[in-house]
């Protein structure tokens, strides 16, 4: 049975929207989506009639560890069956709200895409990175504790633990999550906010580390996404060959310039921190986060700001990291727009421009086009005139992934 959605405006998710806009879609691929004069003729179809479809959209950035506070140490306290089990909550409200795909970079998605694929729980298209990849007292690093702890909290939780040290190690920390199903490798080349002893200003693993990384992953076709705060780790890591800079805190016209020359894309995580700047502080941020906190909070816009202006690739994420805060991704578009984006480029940045951060393994998904797979959304509003529309979940009246129907 195909399903036929008829529209007030259709956003391709790449290019420009189009007025009355039709999609047609049968098993889980777009058979049709373009204007309603142009469309096919579907009598046996189910017909749905909405304001706006767009393609359903991707969190670049985001963990399901099913944790409640901003503390890491949590993890420890806390038994893996339950943080687990809140993660599938969490999986669920991230479909919920409109995004039917995960990229998520540390945490338990790997399992959860596991039981998603076999249809006992429902969540979005995940694409997990495992535990994350960080030298000893790196971000990656659980400082407080003696570090046979901290391995063992990553293994438990996760999977595998990822503290790795020399270019040995860290090859063999990319084969360990590839053990746990991972499809992106996710590393610390910087320090971190919420991690208590490291300087997010300085470089994390020695350049030898990352090429080992980014070759060994790269031989088994995933690409390397990079946390990265300060310049020296980001031009160290763009350098060393990853896909992709999370956060971006203090980009330059230097880091910029040479993210545009080597098609590094962006995920700017403006989400998470506005949400340190705003409403960490009850979800338990400890002390020693709060200064580095208000200085990436000072200086973060400016640097995404300006990589819009540069041109650099943008892909949207949140860094979503807390139970019962997923469902709230859709809020990063409007923060894009702050940022300078059109309405229409932080659409693009959250849909079209999602498989760019996963390379060889990336889905045909993002758009809403001829031969990709089914993700689509519907909207009650238009988002292209009120971009807060999409950080609401109820504006998200129909979810299909995959041309199966999760909502409406
Ligand atoms: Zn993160």
């Amino acid at each position: 049975m195909s399903t036929r959605i008829e529209a007030k405006r259709l956003i391709p998710g790449r290019g420009e929207p189009i007025d009355n806009g039709v999609v047609v879609f049968d098993d889980g691929v777009i058979s049709y989506a373009g204007t309603s004069t142009e469309a096919p003729e579907t009598p046996d179809a189910n017909v749905l009639h909405t304001e706006t479809v767009m393609p359903g959209m991707w969190e670049c950035h985001g963990h399901f560890i099913g944790v409640y506070t901003a503390n890491i140490d949590e993890l420890w306290n806390t038994r893996p069956q339950v943080t687990t089990a809140r993660a599938v909550g969490d999986a669920h409200a991230a479909l919920q709200a409109g995004f039917t795909t995960v990229r998520e970079v540390g945490g338990v998605g790997v399992f959860l895409a596991t039981a998603i694929a076999e249809g006992q729980i429902v969540g979005p298209n995940i694409y997990g990175a495992g535990a994350t990849l960080s030298m000893t007292a790196g971000h990656g690093d659980v400082h407080s504790m003696p570090i046979d702890m901290a391995r063992k909290s990553f293994e438990r939780h996760w999977g595998e633990d990822g503290i790795v040290d020399g270019p040995h190690e860290a090859r063999a920390g990319v084969r360990r999550m590839l053990r746990t199903g991972a499809r992106v490798i996710k590393i610390h080349a910087s320090g971190g906010v919420l991690s208590q002893l490291d300087d997010p200003h300085l470089p994390q693993f020695s350049k030898e580390e990352l090429e080992a990384i980014v070759d060994e992953a790269g031989r088994m076709e995933r690409v390397v996404a990079a946390h990265t705060h300060g310049k020296r780790g980001m031009m160290a890591a763009v350098e060393a060959g990853v896909r992709t800079l999370e956060h971006g805190t203090y980009i330059d016209e230097e880091v910029a310039d040479a993210m545009v020359e080597k098609s590094v894309v962006l995920v700017p995580t403006r989400w998470i921190v506005d949400f340190l700047d705003k409403g960490a502080e009850e979800r338990g941020m400890p002390e020693y986060a709060k200064e580095k906190a208000k200085a990436a909070v000072a200086s973060h816009a400016d640097g995404i700001a300006l990589a819009i202006e540069k041109g650099v690739k943008i892909a949207a994420g949140t860094d979503i990291f807390a139970s019962r805060l997923w469902g709230r991704n859709g809020e990063e578009l409007s923060l894009l727009v702050d940022c300078g984006m059109t309405p229409l480029q932080a659409i693009e940045s959250a849909t079209a421009n999602g498989p760019s951060t996963l390379g060889p393994q990336a889905p045909n998904s993002g758009q809403l086009v001829e031969g990709m797979d089914a993700d689509v959304i519907c909207v009650s509003g238009d988002p292209l005139s009120d971009i807060t529309i999409l950080g609401d979940p109820d504006n998200v009246t129909h979810v299909f992934k995959n041309g199966t129907k999760y909502k409406g």
